[in-house]
């Protein structure tokens, strides 16, 4: 460990399937990617060899909007991993391609209920060079 690792708080890695890298790839190039079915053109995630609504294991990998409503939301008042130290929030997006994501809110917080504020999507450039695609309010 040389001194620059011991001051660097590492993100955790993702975990990395058989269909993860291509998605993750596009994340580090800021222009993230879902596989779209080719049959029936639903987007799956995460990754995966079928499509979870027709079964078909024809897919291509289709730029998102980045668009997403809130359906769930939590502030963790306790760390559990040196780089999310508390207070954090995870927020579960639903994106306008149908997926949810769980994810983080960043920027400014809505006042009273998180549910149903419109976020998009935003690329964040972590300390030890990991990009995480987290959200931010959309102003209404
Ligand atoms: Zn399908």
């Amino acid at each position: 460990m040389n001194a620059d690792e011991a001051t660097t708080v590492l993100t955790p890695p993702p975990v990395m399937g058989l269909y993860d890298a291509p998605m993750w790839g596009s994340i580090h190039a800021r222009k993230m990617t879902l596989q779209k079915c080719c049959s029936c053109a639903s987007f799956r995630y995460p990754p995966g060899p079928t499509c979870g609504e027709c079964l078909s294991m024809q897919y291509e990998w289709t730029t998102i909007k980045g668009g997403g409503e809130i359906w769930s939301w939590v502030v963790f008042h306790r760390s559990y991993l040196p780089a999310y130290p508390a207070p954090y929030n995870v927020i579960a997006v639903k994106l306008e391609e149908g997926p949810m994501l769980i994810s983080n809110l960043d920027g400014e917080l809505p006042a009273g209920s998180w549910i149903g504020c419109r976020v998009q999507l935003n690329y964040v450039n972590m300390p030890d060079g990991a990009v995480l695609p987290r959200f931010r309010l959309v102003k209404e």
